[in-house]
């Protein structure tokens, strides 16, 4: 039916089909331009075979199954007026912070949505400076603002998953230890810093569809992964390609031995954990270990799980901000997945009710995710971090009732 559809639509729109190559051109120009620091879904090969295989991909790919967008690419970024950065100042090289920044980078009403990357990297860098990240793990000023543009290029301009919503999720993560000690005593700086950079990668070259239907469409990134975690797999591996392709940028090479296999799998589990078919498991496997109020030391699989959930809320923490914040992060969301759903539409097939939006009750659907999925969670991390969360979960209590007036 797909391709029946698709063929009868080249054959009668021949102009549809003339844009949709140039369109297609266009954008392999573009990738090539970048896929020097990453390759389409962490493809581990050789860069010259992964440009035969990017290119390859792009050729065999029926133009109007193309579901990639462009990318917001900048050639360098500046932080904002009032602050001042001198990359010789070894540990604190953003030297001069203004008060209103800082304690925004603290701040769980946090709004990423209409921060400029010259705003955003302040925070970036706040978020490193506060836990002496840079002195203890060797990263220079310089690396730090590499990795920023560098991830920051690697985004797509998606109507939701987009650098502003990376940003959201890498400051979730850091406000959860600032906000709370138990974390910030139990767990390690490696553990922060793992956090940070897993937060920002977790969602690059994101296309905005979701992995049904990169499986559905039988996308080459689908077929790479045999069908799982097509999506997160991909982030993942794109992150450490391009920490291998453009050194430059990587905050983890002076991160040796032990401690690097340790940074790589906590990063790898932390972006695998943020596939929402894990969600139930997830947080069936936090709340069964013992808390972390009640814990010394913490074993090994606590702390993995911890970073899981720390990584996993962060990626839905728009149901935890304030609610103009919340809403509008929930508007975006719901019309990424109507694109979605237009374009499977446009391609013969049909969309689930959550992604038509000549069908969907997107009242009802949120108080069914805060409800079904985001409560579950947030009352896992309270076994946890019992002031934090429940701060958290009566924020989310009076959005959900928002949500319901309107159902
Ligand atoms: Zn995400």
């Amino acid at each position: 039916m797909t391709t029946v559809m698709s063929e009868q639509n080249q054959v009668e729109n021949p102009h549809t089909h003339v844009d949709a190559l140039k369109d297609e051109l266009s954008e392999a120009r573009h990738r090539l331009n970048d896929f020097v620091a990453y390759g389409i879904g962490g493809l581990p090969v050789r860069k010259e075979s992964m440009l035969f295989h990017e290119v390859s991909c792009m050729v065999r790919r029926p133009p109007f199954t193309r579901t990639s967008r462009r990318k917001n690419v900048l050639k360098s970024v500046d932080f904002p007026e009032g602050c001042e950065y001198d990359e010789a100042v070894v540990d604190r090289p953003l030297r001069v912070i203004p008060e209103a920044l800082r304690q925004q980078t603290h701040s769980f009403g946090f709004n990423a949505l209409e921060m400029t990357p010259s705003q955003m990297l302040a925070h970036w860098f706040i978020m490193f400076q506060e836990y002496d990240l840079l002195s203890k793990y060797k990263i220079h000023g310089e690396t730090l603002r590499d990795y920023f543009l560098t991830v920051h290029n690697a985004y797509r301009t998606n109507t939701y998953h987009n650098f502003n919503h990376a940003m959201d999720v890498a400051q979730f993560a850091f406000a959860l230890f600032a906000n709370s000690e138990q974390l910030r005593t139990k767990l390690s700086s490696l553990d922060i810093l793992c956090c940070l950079v897993l937060g920002l990668a977790h969602d690059m070259d994101h296309p905005g569809v979701n992995n049904a239907f990169l499986v559905k469409t039988r996308d080459p990134v689908a077929m790479l992964y045999n069908d799982q975690s097509v999506l997160e797999n991909a982030h993942a591996a794109s992150l450490f390609l391009m920490f291998h392709n453009k050194p430059t940028c990587n905050v983890l090479a002076n991160v040796e031995g032990d401690e690097y296999s340790q940074a790589r799998k906590t990063i790898l589990r932390g972006i695998l954990a943020t596939d929402m078919a894990r969600h139930f498991a997830l947080v069936k496997e936090i709340s069964a270990h013992q808390s972390l109020t009640e814990v010394e030391e913490v074993p090994d699989d606590v702390r993995m799980s911890l970073i899981d959930c720390i990584a996993k809320s962060g990626d839905i923490c728009h149901l935890v901000r304030p609610w103009p914040v919340a809403k509008a992060w929930e508007d975006l969301v719901m019309e990424e997945f109507f694109e979605q759903g237009d374009y499977e539409k446009q391609l013969g097939m049909t969309p689930d009710g959550l992604f038509d939006r000549e069908k969907c009750k997107v009242a009802n659907s949120q108080c069914w995710f805060y409800d079904n999925m985001g409560k579950p969670l947030f009352k896992a991390l309270e076994h946890h971090v019992p002031t934090t969360a429940a701060t958290l979960l009566d924020v989310m209590q009076a959005n959900v009732s928002k949500w319901k007036e309107m159902c």
